[in-house]
């Protein structure tokens, strides 16, 4: 047996030469340097007994020494288990107690607090810091780079990850070594990825989005990358000339259209822009194109899931929905409670099955067991419509349902008459503890500069369009939305800062 997911990156490989992985700063990690750093990497992290099936807990700065240590784990069959550089030693405790990792690899910034975290739950410690140096690496200077690596089925475990916590406490998604394959050769079929692509990899690499989707496709291509820490409009633009695609949050989008230099000239050399994680704003498509003349492309997945959905590369790249299940990927939109299917058009819970769904939580039998239907499919907790064309549209996440006097109210619905409203830049509906109507449909608007819009301007604009029980019953402006390193916007947080608002 092979190992099922290396030994795809191994296939796609076309010379030890070429690039993987272009810095900022212009150091150059080519395929060759990619497999005597990962087979250095995995021969230090099982000197000391870990095992296949081991967890190995990182919560490291980006860099490309960072995301070699995916592929080592990948290599020597352990589990790779990112986590979130935002945790606090508190979050930290909860997910190394709860996964049980064999190693856990840490910033030396935050060291002393996560090497006795890590050596309280029998763990061994080392460091990572954002240029690469710390005690891993320098074991791994010294460590052998030929590696064989461990045999590993389509079924065995390839990484754990955590989901957002944007709903709640985050889950361990139990991801296999084919869970990840079969959406890696899938989007790189369906976005045409060749060994030609350089991407612009501006996303963490503690989520799906910057680790599977970018990292995956750019590997199984033989493809190259500009591996960039974090998001900086002015450097993405000026190494535009020089890429081929680069894939985002909306909020990278937002921000390159505030940059002036964001132009027709600066994108004539790139293929494809891709976005997920958070609903790109129709307005930022149009905006997008305009300036650029590239029609972004959304698709929309999840940590359990890998990608369920994408607008077409060639055909129709329609704003405001996700587009087309994936070719694999089976998804259906079912009536919560009955479980029915939904006719066309209408709204219901989206459910998927296929390869790239998960194994189950860790550690989590019964949830698991709640969130899959007898036949197979995965219960996602995002609402939607499929059209007859085929073409999804998420109307937003099951738990931001508001039933407000029995009425059930979808926040998008009001977001999008309220976001067409002149003055506004965006909102959030949320519902609130209401002592009349169990939930008071709120909306928290964020204005345009200097627009004269109070709040009986915004309620009378939607009295014509909306029912009257949709219809906001305040009105809270802010100065922007409390947003995740993802982009999502965080309900949870509106809820409770707003908590008393009719009490
Ligand atoms: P948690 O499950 O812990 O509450 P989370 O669902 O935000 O957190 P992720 O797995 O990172 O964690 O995010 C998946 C969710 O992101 C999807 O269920 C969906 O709600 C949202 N999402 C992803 N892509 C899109 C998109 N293109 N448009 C709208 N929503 C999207
Ligand atoms: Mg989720």
């Amino acid at each position: 047996m092979s190992n099922h997911m290396f030994s795809a990156i191994r296939a796609a490989i076309t010379s030890d030469s070429a690039v993987l992985i272009e810095t900022a700063d212009g150091s150059v990690w080519t395929y060759g340097d990619m497999l005597a750093l990962s087979g250095r990497l995995a021969s230090t992290l099982v000197a000391p007994g870990a095992k296949p099936g081991d967890r190995v807990a990182v919560q490291v700065e980006k860099s490309p020494q960072a995301f070699m240590l995916y592929l080592a784990c990948l290599r020597a069959g352990l589990v790779y288990l990112p986590l979130n550089t935002a945790y606090t030693l508190t979050e930290l405790d909860y997910f190394v107690g709860d996964a049980e990792p064999r190693v856990v690899i840490g910033s030396p910034r935050a060291a002393e607090g996560i090497r006795k975290l890590a050596e309280s739950h029998g763990a061994l410690f080392e460091t990572l810091d954002e240029h690469g140096g710390g005690t891993l690496t320098e074991k791994a200077a010294k460590a052998d780079k030929e590696f064989a690596d461990v045999a590993r089925g389509p079924d065995d475990l390839a990484a754990i990850l955590y989901t957002s916590g944007t709903t709640g406490r985050s889950k361990g998604a139990m991801l296999s070594h084919d869970n990840l394959l079969s959406n890696a050769l899938t989007l790189r079929e369906y976005w045409r990825f060749t060994s030609s692509d350089r991407l612009i990899h501006a996303l963490p690499i503690y989520h799906t989005h910057g680790l599977f989707v970018a990292g995956n496709v750019i590997l199984t291509s033989g493809a190259s990358m500009f591996f960039l820490p974090k998001f900086d409009a002015g450097q993405i633009l000026s190494l535009m000339s020089r890429a081929t695609s680069m894939m985002g949050v909306p909020t990278f989008y937002v921000r390159l259209l505030q940059h002036p230099g964001l132009d027709r000239e600066i994108a004539a050399g790139m293929r494809l822009f891709v976005s997920g994680s958070a609903p790109l704003l129709a307005d930022t498509h149009r905006d997008f194109r305009e300036r650029t003349g590239h029609a972004i492309l959304e698709r929309y997945g999840m940590t359990e899931t890998n990608m369920n959905t994408s607008n077409p590369y060639s055909g129709e790249r329609t704003a405001g929905t996700v587009g087309l299940p994936l070719p694999g990927v089976e998804l259906r939109v079912v009536d919560p409670e009955g479980g029915s299917t939904m006719p066309t058009g209408q709204t219901g819970m989206i459910e998927v099955r296929g390869p790239n769904v998960f194994k189950g939580y860790w550690r989590m039998p019964e949830k698991t067991r709640a969130e899959f239907r007898e036949d197979g499919f995965f219960i996602t907790g995002d609402l939607g419509t499929i059209d007859a064309r085929g073409y999804v549209t998420i109307v937003g996440r099951g738990k931001d349902l508001v039933i407000s006097g029995g009425f059930n109210i979808y926040p998008k619905e009001v977001e999008t008459e309220i976001d067409q409203l002149p003055g506004v830049v965006e909102s959030a509906v949320i519902g609130l503890p209401h002592p009349d109507f169990g939930e008071g449909v709120t909306a928290i608007v964020v204005r345009q500069k200097g627009a004269d819009l109070d709040e009986r301007t915004v309620v009378a604009s939607l009295s014509d369009t909306l029912a009257r029980y949709k219809q906001p019953k305040r009105v809270i402006f802010v100065d922007e939305l409390p947003r995740n390193t993802m982009g999502k916007v965080q309900k949870n947080v509106l809820r409770e800062t707003y908590n008393k608002l009719y009490h």
